[in-house]
């Protein structure tokens, strides 16, 4: 394994891919005073299935909203607190199809977008709905409904914790 690394630097295909500089651009850690405002400014939520991470057996992340392979840059503006489930469900991804317009749309943006502009609860609480192209199209993109998501919600919705009393800001 040892020859990966002058591979990647010299083989031919690296150059012929269509890559960007800003997948060579090391990511820039967030400060401890960043970690906090980010945490603090989700209510310590998901910024899109809104699960708390108190209750959530998988690591949280700092998101890049724009994926800095896609030119997002390491700045508030562009970061939000995400489940690890969605925040693999999103990878890359900046737009998808809205299953009833059936157009290619933006993704639900947590620092420009109203969470309940463009979601809803199920009257169970358990699903969330998306109430515009934009929020169909994240729910599906993202799987806000997964399963292990929605035990989480009905085990907190019990406990008189779901749903959330005030959405992310
Ligand atoms: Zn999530």
């Amino acid at each position: 394994m040892s020859l990966a690394f002058p591979y990647l630097i010299f083989s031919p295909r690296i150059w012929d891919a269509p890559f960007t500089i800003h997948q060579f651009m090391p990511r820039r850690p967030l400060s401890a005073e960043e970690l906090a405002t980010v945490t603090a400014r989700s209510g310590s939520r998901c910024e899109y299935c809104q699960c708390p991470s108190d209750y959530s057996a998988q690591p949280f992340v700092c998101e890049h909203i724009t994926p800095i392979a896609k030119g997002g840059q390491t700045d508030l503006s562009n970061i939000c607190f995400a489940c690890g489930g969605c925040n693999g469900h999103k990878y890359t991804k900046t737009e998808a199809l809205d299953p009833v317009s059936k157009r290619v749309v933006p993704l639900y943006h947590p620092r420009i977008h109203q969470w309940s502009e463009h979601f809803s609860w199920s009257d169970d609480y358990l699903h969330v709905i998306g109430l515009t192209p934009m929020g169909r199209a994240t729910v599906i993109a993202l799987k806000l409904n997964r399963q292990a998501v929605m035990n989480i919600r009905s085990l907190l919705l019990l406990a008189g914790k779901h749903p959330p009393k005030t959405e992310n800001e």
